[in-house]
Order: structure tokens, then C-alpha cells, then sequence
């Protein structure tokens, strides 16, 4: 933050690239209710993730022509994958009450127990507190032919229901098991031509029956591991699929349940050839000093957390960057 080239402007809302002619020359923002401009003497680095980057560039008349018509947007550039490709694990999470207090909850005991905990992180750092919550994750084969892993286990210390938006009193754990490989392909495009409203995202969860078959085969590996009898003391009552013993019943719950574990990638996929949005380099096609770094340009999802990835996308284009 000392550094005198560097400027960092927060609460600002990104809301459309400037050009002159084919080179990107800045971007327009929204900040305290003010439209602004940073002007760029070299590039302009869009990271908005795999969700906003692509509605940048839609807002910026770069897109599929006919998403850009329909919101009366002109097109500066027909780039077809721009908001295509879009790859997510699709996920499905179980749950069981329990009748330990040791695991994230809302009661009376726990709440007293949180006292003890917070003075065990004061005195030491450890304990419950320090919990990150999701405290073990597996990787496992749906088959064990496969040579690698096609399921991943996020397993969580509390009770997760519809992303812990809704709380439940008590204790309790979950686990998430979600498909790494995914043949599903989604989209983002906008709702409307307005910077500030949120992009229309569709992700077509298991529109594949691949997918919605091997989320099936996780879902009875995961309930076969949390049913194990080391499980047993921490175990009470098992919350949403308690009812579901078929394939069928449980087919039902995947198809109303599961949706994310939060890995969107491949909205502005890298590659050479027409559905691609930007280069090797991760430059955009058809444009000077543009580029998108941020998960969207992967092609492919990764089988596994996409946060570091990420980071190693970052990394390499600094150094792009540098020697360019
Ligand atoms: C709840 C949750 C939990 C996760 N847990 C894990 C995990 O445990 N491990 C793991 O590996 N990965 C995890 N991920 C995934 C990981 O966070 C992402 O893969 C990673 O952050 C992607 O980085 P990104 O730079 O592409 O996008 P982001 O990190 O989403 O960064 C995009 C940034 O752009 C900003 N932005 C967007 N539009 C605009 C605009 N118009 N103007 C200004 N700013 C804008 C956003 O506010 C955001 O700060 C999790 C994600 C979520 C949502």
C-alpha cells in the first residue's frame, strides 16, 4: 500500500471498459454515487471472477451478438464463448443432528462452552474457535478402475442447510460430496444492461445424466462413510434424506438439493480457437491491452479447490505482464 505507483480504490463497482479503437484504454467505475475513470497507459487487467468478468465484457459490447442484442447492447466485438463454458462442481450435502456439543451449533450449552472456547483461542490459538469448519475433505474413485479420483468429501463440523443461510438450532455435521469432473456446461449473460444489476447465471446443473449418475454413486459412498460405527457416539438423527433408502428416492433429493460447493471457472475460457475469449496469454482476442485473469479463463475444471489455481493464474500472468 506504500508503494508510490500503486493506488487501490476500494468500494468502487466496475461498470465498463474504455476503448480507443481496438486498444483498452481504462475502465468507468461507480464510486460513493460518482461515475469515475481510470485511465490505462498499458493494459487493463478484468478479475472479476467467473461470474463478472464475462458481464464486464458483455456490458462492453464484447460477446455473443445475439445476448448483446437482446439488451440493447452494441457490439464492438462478436466473441461467441464470452459467458460460455461455464463448469461448476455440483454438489450435494447430508447432514445429522447430534447430541455432542463439540461441533459448531446454536444452543444454551453450547453457547456456554463458547466462552471456554474463545478463552482456549486467547490463551493458545487452538480449539474450536480456530476451527476453519470445514475440517476434512477426501478425494475418492466412484470406481476403483479409474486412475484418479472423481469425487471429492468437504466435511464440515455443523449443520449446513442451503448454505448455512438457514440456521437450526442444536449441534451437529455435514458432509458435501461433489462431482470434479463435471460434463454439465452452464452460461452467464446479463439479466439487463444495467452495470449494477447481477449477471443471469444459469449453470445447468446436472442437465448431463453422467453427472446426476455419478453424484448418486458419491452420495451412498459418503452415507456408507458417515454411517460408519466410529460414527456412532456423535451421530443422533439424519436431517433432509433420512426417508431415502432407493436409488430413486435418493435421485429425487439430488435433483431438488444439490447446486454448488463454489468453483465456477471457463466463462472466459483460454484458447485459440472461435469459442475462445482470450489467448495463451490470457489476452482478450481482438483487443490490445486487455486481459482477464481470474478463474474464468480456464478451459477446464480442475479436480479439485480452485482457489490456489487460481492464484498460480495470477502468478504466471504478473510474470507475462513483466515480460511483455
Ligand atoms: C463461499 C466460498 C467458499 C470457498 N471455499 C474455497 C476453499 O475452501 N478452497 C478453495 O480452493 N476455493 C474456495 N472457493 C473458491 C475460490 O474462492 C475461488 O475459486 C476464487 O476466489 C476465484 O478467484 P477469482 O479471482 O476468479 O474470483 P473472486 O475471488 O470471486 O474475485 C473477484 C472479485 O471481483 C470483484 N468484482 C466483481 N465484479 C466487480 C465489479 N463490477 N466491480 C468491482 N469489483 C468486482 C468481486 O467482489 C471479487 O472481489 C470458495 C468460494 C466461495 C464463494
Amino acid at each position: 500500500m506504500g508503494r508510490p505507483n500503486l493506488t487501490v480504490i476500494t468500494g468502487a463497482h466496475a461498470t465498463g471498459i474504455v476503448f480507443d479503437g481496438r486498444r483498452a484504454a481504462g475502465v468507468r467505475y461507480r464510486c460513493k454515487r460518482r461515475d469515475e475513470t481510470a485511465s490505462a497507459r498499458r493494459e487493463v487487467i478484468l478479475c472479476g471472477g467467473a461470474f463478472n468478468s464475462p458481464q464486464l465484457l458483455l456490458l462492453s459490447g464484447i460477446g455473443p451478438a445475439d445476448e448483446l442484442a437482446r439488451h440493447g447492447i452494441a457490439v464492438r466485438h462478436e466473441l461467441p464463448g464470452v459467458g460460455r463454458n461455464l463448469q461448476d462442481h455440483v454438489d450435494f450435502v447430508m447432514a445429522w443432528t447430534s447430541k455432542n456439543t463439540d461441533m459448531l451449533g446454536l444452543s444454551l450449552r453450547g453457547g456456554a462452552d463458547m466462552i471456554r472456547h474463545i478463552l482456549q483461542w486467547r490463551r493458545d490459538g487452538a480449539g474450536m474457535v480456530a476451527s476453519p469448519g470445514a475440517e476434512g475433505a477426501a478425494f475418492l474413485k466412484s470406481d476403483p478402475s479409474l486412475g484418479r479420483p472423481d469425487l471429492q468429501l468437504h466435511f464440515v463440523i455443523g449443520i449446513i442447510d442451503d448454505h448455512a443461510r438457514k440456521l437450526h438450532l442444536g449441534h451437529g455435521f455435514s458432509c458435501h460430496v461433489c462431482a470434479l469432473r463435471p460434463h454439465a456446461r452452464g452460461e452467464v449473460g446479463l439479466n439487463d444492461a444495467n452495470p449494477l444489476a447481477p449477471p443471469r447465471i444459469d449453470p445447468r446443473y446436472l442437465s448431463d445424466e453422467r453427472d446426476a449418475g455419478l453424484l448418486l454413486k458419491g452420495v451412498k459412498m459418503m452415507r456408507r462413510i458417515l454411517e460408519a460405527p466410529a460414527l456412532a457416539p456423535y451421530r443422533h438423527r439424519e436431517m433432509y434424506t433420512a426417508d431415502a433408502r432407493s436409488d430413486d428416492d435418493l435421485m429425487q433429493h439430488i435433483r431438488a438439493r444439490a447446486d454448488t460447493i463454489y468453483h465456477p471457472v471457463g466463462t472466459c475460457r483460454m484458447g485459440v480457437d472461435d469459442m475462445a475469449v482470450v489467448d495463451p496469454h490470457l489476452r482478450v482476442h481482438g483487443f490490445e491491452g486487455l486481459r482477464v485473469v481470474d478463474a474464468s479463463v480456464m478451459p477446464t475444471l480442475i479436480g479439485g479447490n480452485t482457489n490456489a489455481p487460481t492464484i498460480m493464474i495470477a502468478e504466471k500472468a504478473a510474470d507475462m505482464m513483466r515480460s511483455a
